[in-house]
């Protein structure tokens, strides 16, 4: 569609949700890939496979304290008739004492973790052993290896650990190190700009006279930003007025990856937002059947993303979930959601209009999924619920007792 229809409408031409996902993804700037040091890694998304350096464990080692015995030696033994077995030393972390050896009859103290020692191939707890003098009464059997873990049994030199585009946890930090892997490949955190629009918008700081409220949506984005792996760079309040707007925009391009614009829903403000982008760059989407949320913008400025999401701090948040993530995701290279969803049974019925994918603030409690209804201009809703359902399009609503899957928070 020519971008000029979207000036020239009276009208928002809506697209699908579908439709808008797509369109994101195709304009998504891909992020270059820098190394951090694995200690700092958590939270990064992978940009590289990475394969272990070295077998891990580097020698079959013990899991217990006990003592590493032939378990052929051990056959039979019990509190009764214990197997009487010498000691023929300890076993040192940290050290492989070639002088140890277990031959057929003896056994050595070996600590957890220690290796273990040749001619062994379990180890007895020591929870089942006792000391007399030079020898231990073993008094329980263990079966050929027992206790043990073998050399290369967690990774094996050479084995691809870990795929790119996974979201690394503090685990995969531990597993990382293991393997040798002090710089981690990572892309890059975006960085997503962040500008307040309207006349009304007081910052945080200020007591709001009469008329004006506190820019609310500029915290919340750069929050949920910054917790979702990107840098939140903020450009304040704009005020409804093209020239101010033409200029945020042209400081904001070079300095980031992509632009969030909140507020200018309504009509005129809109057609001023539409038509800045679509002078400067191109709008690409202005309306998506989306509740609430529908009069968002998609569009590109110096091959630069540039969204326009409504004002009112839920349906920015809700566009921010269902259509900004996925950009986010691509961006970042994410093979998988980072959405967490729980599973639950709706208490009331929750009418949805067709055509349009609605999203419904819930709380959740013991799998009992309660919509919040109030009024759109409310914020409190937004802090009191644990997450959202979606309905989609193709809904007049879900019924009570259903089953509905909740995005959390
Ligand atoms: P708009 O999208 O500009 O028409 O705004 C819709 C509603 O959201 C209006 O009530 C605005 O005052 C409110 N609003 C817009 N931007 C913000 C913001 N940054 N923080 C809090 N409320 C906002
Ligand atoms: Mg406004």
């Amino acid at each position: 569609m020519p971008v000029g229809l979207f000036q020239m409408s009276r009208f928002l031409q809506v697209v699908p949700v579908a439709e808008a996902v797509r369109v994101v993804v195709k304009i998504a700037p891909a992020m270059a890939a820098e190394t951090v040091p694995v200690e700092w890694s958590a939270g990064r998304v992978l940009a590289a496979p990475v394969s272990a350096d070295t077998d891990i464990p580097g020698f079959d080692r013990s899991v217990v304290d006990g003592y590493a015995v032939r378990s052929s030696d051990t056959t039979g033994a019990g509190d009764a008739v214990p197997a009487l077995l010498p000691s023929v030393g300890r076993v040192a972390m940290g050290t492989n004492d070639r002088k140890i050896i277990v031959r057929a009859g003896v056994c050595a103290y070996l600590p957890t973790g220690g290796v273990l020692p040749e001619g062994a191939d379990a180890v007895v707890m020591v929870e089942y052993a006792e000391e007399a003098g030079d020898t231990i009464l073993i008094k329980r059997p263990v079966a050929y290896g027992e206790n043990v873990l073998l050399r290369d049994e967690d990774f094996k030199k050479g084995e691809r650990v870990f795929l790119p585009g996974r979201r690394l946890t503090p685990q995969d930090a531990g597993v990382l190190a293991a393997c040798g892997c002090a710089a981690v490949p990572v892309a890059k955190k975006p960085v997503i700009g962040i500008i307040s629009t309207g006349n009304e918008l007081v910052p945080v700081t200020a007591l709001p006279g009469p008329g004006q409220v506190r820019d609310a949506n500029a915290s919340m984005l750069a929050s949920w930003l910054s917790e979702y792996g990107c840098i939140p760079r903020l450009y304040g309040i704009v005020k409804d007025e093209r020239e101010a707007f033409e200029a945020v925009i042209a400081s904001a391009l070079p300095e980031c990856d992509l632009i969030l614009l909140s507020g200018g829903s309504s009509k005129d403000d809109r057609d001023m937002t539409a038509g800045v982008i679509a002078e400067k760059g191109e709008v690409l989407v202005h309306g998506i059947a989306i509740a609430p949320g529908k009069p968002t913008i998609i569009g590109r400025v110096a091959n630069k993303p540039v969204f326009g999401l409504p004002g009112h701090p839920a349906s920015a948040f809700v566009v921010l979930i269902a259509i900004v993530r996925p950009i986010l995701d691509t961006m970042l290279g994410l093979k998988k959601s980072l959405l967490r969803t729980v599973k639950g049974t709706l208490a009331e019925n929750i009418p949805s209009q067709r055509g349009r994918e609605e999203y419904v603030r819930v709380r959740v409690e013991n799998g009992i999924v309660t919509p919040l209804f109030g009024k759109s201009g409310l914020l409190n809703t937004l802090v009191k619920s644990d997450g959202l359902i979606c309905i989609p399009a193709g809904y007049e609503g879900l019924e009570k007792g259903s089953e509905a899957e909740v995005i959390l928070w």
